[in-house]
């Protein structure tokens, strides 16, 4: 199995890179803007500790987005089910950072994945703590996931975010104006962009998604329970307005960031992580959801068979 895959992702990565059809990285944080779209990895990790990989899947990159899914983790596991009087579970159909649905429903965002959903997440990790403390959790989550220490935040993309994250400063001064976040707006879009900037290459990110996946040999951190309703999520709601077309594409749930990751679980059978930081038009990795696209027709993992 090890070795059929192996041979195809090296193949499809000889493709990626052939076709050079890249798309744009994300320009609105500057020191993303700076990265050269041109590049692409992939990590399969397999039931047993097996992991396979092609590209440059040891090369750091910003997680952003893929972040939110790990924060939720940490929050379902400090308040359960609480979580859904602050935040819904449905599709949101917009943009990532758009504050019209906000209105809408009265502040309550549509879901965690999206920015103002992560941001009531975040705020929630800051009960009664310093956001050192709230990020050492979501740190520690990922690193006790990957079994790696060397997981660590970028703080220079931090900083670039904070000087430039005018929408998202909106959204939590939305939030506060409806009594849905706690803390004063500056704390949790601090800790936000920071959990954002942790990097880490694809092989980390794949090792990290085996307590998702709820891959044989992961470390024993979530109920299957709640791996399945972030699965759930990740399939509904973990590529903003392109989810439709990225479970008719793929059929397996995911999540994407702006650095150009995607975190994708096939349940019980495989975590995957890819990186490439051009985008499409939705804010989703271009390569990578091409990539995941011949993976899941290659596999037959689509979770509807
Ligand atoms: N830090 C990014 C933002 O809030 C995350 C968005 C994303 O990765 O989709 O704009």
């Amino acid at each position: 199995m090890s070795a059929v895959l192996e041979q195809f992702l090296q193949g499809l990565d000889a493709e990626i890179r052939a076709a050079g059809d890249w798309g744009e990285v994300a320009a609105y944080i500057p020191e993303l803007a700076r990265v050269d779209p041109a590049q692409f990895g992939i990590a399969i990790a397999l039931p047993g500790g097996g992991m396979v990989a092609a590209g440059q899947s040891g090369q750091r990159f910003s997680i952003q987005s893929v972040s939110k899914v790990f924060s939720l983790a940490c929050v379902l596991g400090r308040i359960g089910e609480q979580i859904w009087t602050r935040v819904g579970r449905e599709p949101s159909g917009r943009r990532f950072d758009s504050i019209l649905s906000l209105e809408d429903e009265r502040g309550r965002p549509r879901n965690p994945f999206i920015n103002a959903g992560a941001l009531v997440t975040t705020d929630e990790l800051l009960a009664g703590r310093v956001p050192k403390e709230a990020l050492a959790e979501i740190l520690g989550f990922l690193r006790a996931a990957a079994e790696d220490g060397d997981i660590h935040i970028d703080k220079a993309v931090a900083g670039s975010e904070a000087e430039t994250g005018y929408r998202n400063v909106a959204l939590a001064n939305y939030l506060k104006s409806f009594g849905n976040l706690r803390n004063p707006p500056e704390i949790t879009l601090g800790t936000y962009f920071h959990q954002c900037a942790i990097e880490m290459s694809c092989v980390q990110l794949a090792r990290a998604g085996r307590v998702i996946a709820g891959l044989a040999g992961a470390p024993a951190m979530l109920s299957p329970v709640k791996a399945r309703r972030i699965s759930a999520l990740m399939m509904m709601c973990g590529h903003y307005d392109g989810s439709g077309d990225f479970a008719f594409r793929v059929g397996l749930p995911g999540k994407s960031g702006v650095g150009g990751g995607i975190l994708l679980v096939a349940p019980g059978r495989a975590s995957v992580a890819i990186w490439s930081p051009g985008l499409n038009g939705y804010g989703n990795s271009q390569m990578g959801t091409y990539a995941a696209e011949r993976l899941a027709r290659e596999t037959g993992w689509s979770v509807f068979g």
